[in-house]
């Protein structure tokens, strides 16, 4: 076997089909953000628009001061896993402060939400008997990796759809433990799931429910605990799983729920066990990260402001894009090729950053750029974009959708 020629033909065939990725060359600035240094090609001085630290909390002071300062005094890396290191003090005060955050008896922390996931729903699947995981269409290839590896049956129900989740439940024996795995707010289209009615369903066929309010924590409900806290349904959610690496500036993932589920997963989980802990700084930032937006509405109102402003911009130019209720504005490009373009003269001529999201992301033909306005993008930031957009629409003659 010519391993070399191998890589290469497959690199060549993603590259083809217009799949192909190339990572930009960003240096984030605490000052500047969102505004970045570019070391790729384009100007030296670029505006992200498709973060993820939906709220720039990465770069809030509080929250970068506790981490260096919990690293000068705690060192960097946590020095082995919990089984053999034992907690770091931060990781138990972090934990108190998740399940305090969704009103649960405890919380588990993972080295990312990926991990979170993975863990957690394979431990589950596994060792819950004659385990049946019902899983949303939509759902994050995290859970679907987790579901895979558990090997408990999987059962998919149409995208947000109680009532087919509901005859699927139906359908399967009153005998097994049923799993309803599903997320509040979907990246890619940006929808969020009516929580309330899955979980009635959920509730009526003894299943217990696994909800990853990744893209939500941080940003909705009062305290920022979500989708569910602002539905007022938090409690009827069993598991919540989030990240601390969007919303809340920093890295790493969690579990939420009952004492004995977080023991259980702590106990049985291999990507819990076996894998070095967070960083004690890290878990140290992400708790003033958690504990600043617990009482700062300030961030999400300024941000709300702007993902509307974008909004009535694109609105008002027919630049299409999906109409959704959240914080994520999908601009539909329909084509790999030109989404790659369309990002790139972005970039190149008017210093905008949105990374062009294809397939396997996405389905092929629903190819989008993905735009999060933030509370430091300004009003003129925004009107650059929808006269950038604007340009090129009209340049590469573009469909535009009639208001
Ligand atoms: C990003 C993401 C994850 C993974 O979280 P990380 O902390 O980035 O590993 C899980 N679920 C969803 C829906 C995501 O978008």
């Amino acid at each position: 076997m010519d391993f070399e020629a191998e890589f290469g033909a497959q690199l060549e065939a993603l590259k083809a089909e217009g799949n192909y990725r190339i990572f930009a060359d960003l240096e984030r600035d605490c000052a500047s953000f969102p505004r970045v240094r570019n070391h790729g090609e384009g100007p030296a001085e670029v505006t992200v628009w498709c973060s993820n630290d939906y709220l720039g909390m990465g770069r809030h002071p509080k929250v970068v001061e506790a981490m260096a300062e919990t690293s000068r005094a705690c060192g960097t890396g946590a020095g082995g896993t919990r089984n053999i290191s034992g907690n770091a003090h931060h990781h138990v005060m972090l934990e108190r402060e998740l399940a305090d955050l969704h009103g649960k008896e405890d919380a588990l922390l993972f080295s990312s939400g990926y991990v979170s996931n993975w863990a957690t729903l394979s431990c589950l699947g596994a060792r819950l008997p004659g385990a049946v995981i019902f899983s949303d269409s939509l759902n994050h290839s995290s859970m679907i990796e987790g579901i895979r590896h558990s090997r408990a049956d999987k059962v998919i129900w149409r995208h947000n759809d109680p009532e087919d989740l509901d005859r699927k439940l139906a359908a399967v024996g009153p005998d097994r433990s049923k799993i309803v795995a599903f997320e509040s707010v979907y990246s890619m289209d940006g929808d969020i799931a009516p929580i309330a009615e899955i979980c009635e369903v959920a509730r009526k066929h003894g299943a217990l429910t696994y909800l990853d309010e990744v893209h939500g924590v941080g940003m909705y409900g009062p305290r920022g605990a979500g989708v569910a806290e602002r539905d007022g349904v938090m409690d009827r959610v069993d598991i919540i799983e989030g990240t601390l690496g969007k919303a809340f500036g920093c890295f790493g993932g969690y579990v939420s729920g009952s004492r004995a589920m977080c023991d259980f997963i702590r106990s049985f989980a291999s990507g819990f066990i076996f894998t070095t802990a967070l960083p004690p700084a890290v878990a140290a930032a992400a708790r003033v990260s958690v504990q600043h937006l617990k009482q700062s509405e300030t961030e999400r109102v300024r941000q709300r402001r702007q993902v509307a402003r974008l909004r009535a911009g694109l609105e008002a130019n027919g630049i299409p894009h999906l109409d959704n209720p959240s914080h994520i504005i999908p601009v539909m490009i329909g084509d790999p090729v030109k989404c790659r373009m369309i990002a790139d003269i972005l970039m190149t001529d008017w210093g905008v950053y949105v990374q062009p999201i294809n397939y396997p992301t996405v389905p092929k033909g629903t190819e989008r750029l993905r735009f999060t306005p933030g509370p430091f993008h300004s009003d003129a930031d925004i009107d650059h974009l929808v006269s950038a957009l604007n340009s090129l629409w009209s340049r590469c003659a573009l469909s535009r959708q009639v208001a």
